[in-house]
C-alpha cells in the first residue's frame, strides 16, 4: 500500500521507527491507563483526538513521544474520519463546545494501521470486542473490515510511504534496519532528504507471480497463486477426480445387493443418488460440450417423475457411470421414453457395463428412443446391441 505522506512528517516518523523499541513483544502488558483509554472508547463509541494524542504518548515513548504531533497527518493520510465530538448538553439547546475526534471503529482502525507501521501499539483488545460486535453483520465499511481481518493481516503488510515529490539533488542512498520484533524499514533519501520510507511487517513475504491456466485434468480456468482461486479449483478439481476415479460406493453396493434394478433413480430415491445423477450429467455435458445438464434434480430436489435415472455400477462397486431417460410426447401422441444421455468414466468403458443393462433398459421402458446426436461409440454400440427400431434411426454410412 502506498500512501503519500509530508516529508517533514516523513521524516520525524522515520526519527522514531530508527530508534529501539522500549518494549520486544508486540503486545506487552497493558498499563493502566491505556486500559483506561480502552475502557472509555467502548464505553463512549468515540474518542476526542486529545485522548488519542495521550494513549499514543503512554504507549510510543520513543524521540520523546514524538508521534502525539503527527497524529493529524497521519490520521488524513490513513483516510480516517475525524468528527466534532461533543459534551451531552445538559439542557437541549445549550451550547456546548466540541472537539475533533474518532468514532471507536475508525480509532481502532487508525491504531491497526498504526502498529502496521511499526509503531509501539497494541490494538488487539480493542479489535476483540469490537469483532464481537460485528460478528452477525453481513454488510462491512472498510474499517471493519480491516477489524475482521485483523489477525489475519498482522505483521504481513508492506506500507510504503512517499513524501511530496520535489527536485532532489545529491547522492542516492539508501538505510535498512530491522526492529526487535523483526519489522523491516527501508528509507530512501538523496542528498540527506528523504522521499520514502517502507515497513515491512515480520511475516510480510514477496507475493508470488500469479498467471492465468488452466487445468489439463478439470478443465478450470484458474489464477496460480491466488487463495480464492485455489479453494474454487481444488472443489472443481476433487470433484472430477471423484467422477473419474471414483472410489467404491457402500451406499450404491447396498442397493444393488438384489441386481442392478437397485441402480434406478425414480422419484422415491434416495437425494444422494439424484445428486451422483447430476454429477455425470454434468461430466457428459462437460466431456462433449453440450450447454445444459440434463438432470433436473441434484442432491437437495429430486428429479420430476417423468425423468428416469440409472447408476451404472463398476466392477468394484464404484459409481462408473449413470444414465437418464425422460418421458416425452415429442414424437407421439401416447408419450415414450427417451434416453437422453449416457455417461460412464472413462476407465470403465468397454467393459460391457452397458450391454449388461440393456436389457433391463428396454424391458423396462420399451423400444426407447435415443436423444440425438450419438457419439460413435454409442452408435457402434447400437448396431451391435439395439433393438430393430434402435438400428433403424441410426445414420447410414
Ligand atoms: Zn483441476
Amino acid at each position: 500500500m502506498n500512501f503519500n505522506l509530508p516529508r517533514e512528517t516523513l521524516i520525524r516518523l522515520s526519527g522514531i521507527l530508527s530508534e529501539p523499541r522500549r518494549s520486544s513483544s508486540p503486545a506487552p502488558a497493558p498499563a493502566p491507563a491505556v486500559l483506561a483509554f480502552e475502557a472509555t472508547l467502548l464505553a463512549e463509541g468515540v474518542c476526542t483526538l486529545t485522548a488519542m494524542c495521550d494513549h499514543l504518548a503512554q504507549t510510543e515513548k520513543r524521540g520523546s513521544s514524538a508521534i502525539e504531533e503527527l497524529v493529524e497527518d497521519l490520521i488524513i493520510v490513513f483516510d480516517i474520519r475525524a468528527q466534532g465530538i461533543y459534551p451531552r448538553p445538559e439542557y437541549l439547546g445549550d451550547e456546548v463546545e466540541g472537539e475533533k475526534g474518532l468514532a471507536a471503529v475508525d480509532a481502532v482502525g487508525f491504531l491497526i494501521q498504526l502498529e502496521a507501521i511499526g509503531l509501539e501499539v497494541d490494538p488487539s483488545r480493542l479489535v476483540d470486542s469490537l469483532i464481537a460486535q460485528i460478528v452477525d453483520r453481513k454488510l462491512l465499511t472498510s474499517i471493519e473490515f480491516d477489524i475482521l481481518l485483523y489477525k489475519h493481516t498482522q505483521g504481513k503488510r508492506r506500507i510504503r510511504f512517499s513524501a511530496d515529490p520535489v527536485q532532489l539533488d545529491g547522492l542516492h542512498a539508501q538505510r535498512t534496519h530491522k526492529d526487535s520484533i523483526g519489522n523491516r524499514f527501508s528509507v530512501c533519501s538523496r542528498g540527506d532528504l528523504p522521499y520514502s520510507l517502507e515497513i515491512s511487517g515480520p511475516k510480510y513475504r514477496e507475493p508470488k507471480p500469479q498467471e492465468a491456466v488452466t487445468c489439463a485434468l478439470c478443465g478450470m480456468l484458474y489464477v496460480t497463486n491466488h487463495p480464492g482461486d485455489a479453494r474454487r479449483h481444488k472443489a472443481t478439481h476433487d470433484r472430477v477426480v471423484r467422477r473419474l476415479n471414483p472410489k467404491p460406493s457402500a451406499r450404491l453396493q447396498k442397493r444393488v445387493v438384489t441386481g442392478i434394478a437397485g441402480e434406478l433413480v425414480g422419484p422415491d430415491a434416495p437425494l444422494w443418488m439424484h445428486g451422483e445423477v447430476y454429477e455425470r450429467a454434468a461430466a457428459f455435458r462437460r466431456e462433449f460440450g453440450y450447454d445444459f445438464i440434463q438432470w433436473p434434480g441434484g442432491s437437495t430436489t429430486r428429479a420430476p417423475s417423468d425423468w428416469r435415472g440409472h447408476l451404472i455400477t463398476g466392477p468394484g462397486g464404484e459409481i462408473a457411470g449413470a444414465c437418464a431417460f425422460m418421458h416425452t410426447t415429442a414424437r407421439k401422441a401416447e408419450g415414450e421414453w427417451s434416453l437422453q444421455w449416457i455417461w460412464i468414466a472413462p476407465k470403465f468403458r468397454r467393459l460391457g457395463l452397458l450391454e449388461a443393462r440393456w436389457a433391463d433398459f428396454l424391458q423396462r421402458y420399451g423400444d426407447f428412443d435415443l436423444e440425438k446426436p450419438l457419439s460413435e461409440a454409442m452408435v457402434t454400440f447400437l448396431w451391435k446391441h439395439g433393438s430393430e427400431a434402435q438400428r433403424a434411426s441410426l445414420p447410414v454410412f
